[in-house]
């Protein structure tokens, strides 16, 4: 029941098979880990097909990050995806960065003001090259539901604002984010992480956020929402900030959820987390 499918000729004439069926979308990078099998689990449950994309991205990665580094482990992936067992059809879909952007493409999809803050301040043109493929992949798709998870909670707001705005005929789903025993959303840059010092900094990403999670909830005021003095990050942090969980902005009022959203730096490796605070 498993297919791969690695051009998007090919694809089409499969996905001209399942009509109007239920098609969930999971878009992922690769290097699958049990955060990407949640979703596909998820998809699975929900789906009568289930599209992994599995497409590393170019254009959301800046000029001094890791895209040449960034894991390829296509064959351990479809392995991944395997042992799992699914009854129900999975198509492992896996274009060439030519086959999506061929020479000459010369197209963007920008969302404004919610991806200039957080991650998209300190990586420009990140969130374009993010919504730029995403767009692509539910037009060849035409998938009904894609799935995305909450540890990049700013890219499934700009998402859905895309969806929004642009009115496409696509439900998406946030899904839970998936730890490690420690509390360390798993991450595929996780591997960078080079000695259990670096390991023991990373914690401090969740550590911090959980704390300033617990403050919040013990104030009944949002005019208290502040990050309290003992835990302001310190210089390795990129930012930390607690926003409206609906739209990312610094309005927050009462009843409003929240979110707070940090980056951390541990030498190379750029991590993020958030916690989720819902009050209505
Ligand atoms: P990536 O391959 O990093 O582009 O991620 C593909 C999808 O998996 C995105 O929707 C991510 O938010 C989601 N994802 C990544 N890490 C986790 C995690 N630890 N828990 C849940 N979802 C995740």
């Amino acid at each position: 029941m498993i297919e791969v499918i690695d051009n998007i000729q090919s694809f089409k004439q499969v996905r001209s098979q399942f009509g109007n069926m239920n098609v969930g979308l999971v878009p992922t990078m690769g290097n699958l880990h049990l955060g990407h099998l949640s979703l596909i689990e998820k998809s699975h449950a929900e789906n009568d097909v289930t599209i992994i994309s599995i497409f590393i991205n170019p254009k959301q990665f800046g000029p001094n990050e890791d895209f040449a580094d960034y894991p390829r482990t296509l064959e351990q992936d479809i392995k991944k995806i395997k042992d799992l067992s699914f009854k129900k059809k999975i198509i492992i879909f896996t274009p060439t960065t030519k086959d999506i952007f061929p020479d000459g493409f010369d197209t963007k999809i920008s969302v404004g003001e919610i991806s200039h803050k957080l991650c998209g301040a300190s990586r420009p043109g990140h969130f374009d090259g993010v919504t730029t493929v995403v767009y692509k992949l539910f037009k060849i798709t035409q998938a009904t539901c894609a799935y995305f998870g909450q540890k990049d909670y700013q890219q499934y707001k700009i998402i859905e604002k895309m969806i929004i705005d642009l009115e496409l005929p696509i439900k998406i789903k946030l899904c839970p984010i998936i730890r490690d025993q420690h509390g360390l959303a798993l991450s595929s840059r996780n591997q960078y992480l080079k000695d259990p010092a670096e390991i023991t900094q990373a914690l401090k990403l969740n550590e911090t956020l959980k704390k300033i999670a617990t403050h919040l909830n013990q104030r009944s005021s949002s005019f208290d929402f502040k990050i309290p003095s003992h835990l302001k990050p310190n210089e390795a942090w990129e930012y930390c900030e607690i926003l409206n969980a609906d739209n990312l902005s610094k309005e927050i009022d009462n009843n409003c959820n929240i979110v707070i959203l940090g980056a951390l730096r541990v030498n190379q490796t750029r991590l993020i987390d958030n916690q989720i605070i819902m009050r209505r």
